[in-house]
């Protein structure tokens, strides 16, 4: 068994493709993942984003 840490606890750390997008129907911001991003507030697509 190897000792854990170091480079191991990088590897769980690679940065997700994740925009800051804001809902436009309650004002709600939080980070997007993937395509089809809705608020997890109201559960709206009508969302926007940027990278
Ligand atoms: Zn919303």
């Amino acid at each position: 068994m190897c000792t854990v840490g170091g480079p191991m606890a990088d590897i769980k750390m690679k940065k997700l493709k994740t925009k800051r997008c804001k809902c436009l129907d309650c004002g709600n911001e939080f980070k997007g993942l993937g395509k089809r991003i809705i608020c997890p507030s109201c559960q709206s697509e009508n969302v926007e984003c940027s990278e």
